[in-house]
């Protein structure tokens, strides 16, 4: 297997987006920054953004990294013909945006459709594909067709992109999307998961997701996870945690993003690394019994 690019992109720091939102960006981040466009977010901004700013020169500092034409994405189910003429948009505007000039430190992925149809997927990304991007992401998922058809889609796409440029999954996802998503060759993922789940008090943990406002951590001293260098888990008890959101203590939606991320970060260096090591597999079914494996500390 092909791995050189793995990499997760979380949601950007909210004076960011705002940032780019006024269109009043300045140099706040060296981050690059991808945010999923269905979530209403960055990435709309920044397909339409890119394009806007790219014809603007005074805002050609925009911080974007990597930036994605205006694709059509279309919701689940759509029906055949709608998907057919979202692909055909697609490809022209991709043809469209390609030819605006990007500075150096720029970089424009393209954006494969074809809704849940093989062919369409088939014919959306042999089109991308011949129109000289510098990574592919597979769009249209995460749209409702759920887990199985997301996998299905992910396999079925994946292998019709350049095997030497990044593969992007959009919008994905939960850790056993990730390892399900990487095994199909996919090398970057974005999402709000990591973070909105924090706030929500939903952590994840080596050993599966936890709930902090369960009653089973009201006298619980560990910490969130054993195995989590992060500042939280480094100060705090699961009994604390749960009683800073108990309380509604602001403090405890910080301290649960930075474990979370913190979580997804060891996670997708823990896949690299067992990539580098040819030893993938086994790695995604080791992880993922004990992840599935409740009631561990
Ligand atoms: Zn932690």
């Amino acid at each position: 297997m092909r791995r050189r690019f793995l990499a997760y992109f979380l949601e950007v720091l909210k004076p960011f987006y705002t940032a780019v939102d006024r269109l009043e960006v300045g140099k706040h981040t060296t981050q690059p920054a991808i945010v999923d466009k269905r979530h209403g977010r960055l990435c709309s901004l920044l397909a339409h953004g890119l394009l806007g700013l790219l014809l603007r020169p005074h805002k050609e500092d925009l911080l974007a990294v990597t930036g994605y034409f205006f694709d059509e994405c279309v919701g689940f189910p759509a029906d055949e013909a709608e998907v057919r003429k979202s692909i055909h948009h697609t490809t022209e505007w991709g043809k469209r945006c390609r030819e605006v000039e990007l500075q150096d430190h720029q970089f424009l992925f393209g954006i494969v459709q074809g809704g849940t149809y093989q062919a369409l997927r088939r014919q959306s990304a042999q089109e991308i594909a011949k129109i000289d991007f510098d990574g592919f992401a597979i769009g249209g998922v995460s749209v409702g067709e759920g887990h199985q058809l997301l996998r299905e889609i992910t396999g079925m796409t994946a292998p019709l992109l350049p095997p030497k440029k990044p593969r992007y999954l959009m919008g994905v996802g939960l850790p056993e999307d990730i390892l399900a998503a990487v095994h199909r060759g996919v090398d970057m993922m974005d999402c709000v998961i990591p973070t909105r789940y924090a706030r929500q008090g939903t952590l994840f943990t080596r050993t599966g997701k936890l709930r902090i406002m369960d009653k089973t951590f009201r006298k619980d001293k560990y910490p969130l996870d054993t195995k989590c260098q992060c500042y939280t888990c480094q100060t705090y008890t699961r009994m604390v945690l749960r009683y800073l959101f108990f309380t509604k203590d602001p403090l405890a939606e910080t301290l649960a993003t930075i474990h979370n991320v913190t979580f997804y970060e060891d996670l997708m260096g823990d896949i690299r690394k067992a990539i580098e090591n040819n030893d993938y597999e086994n790695f995604q079914s080791r992880w993922l019994n004990a992840y599935l494996k409740k009631g561990q500390k």
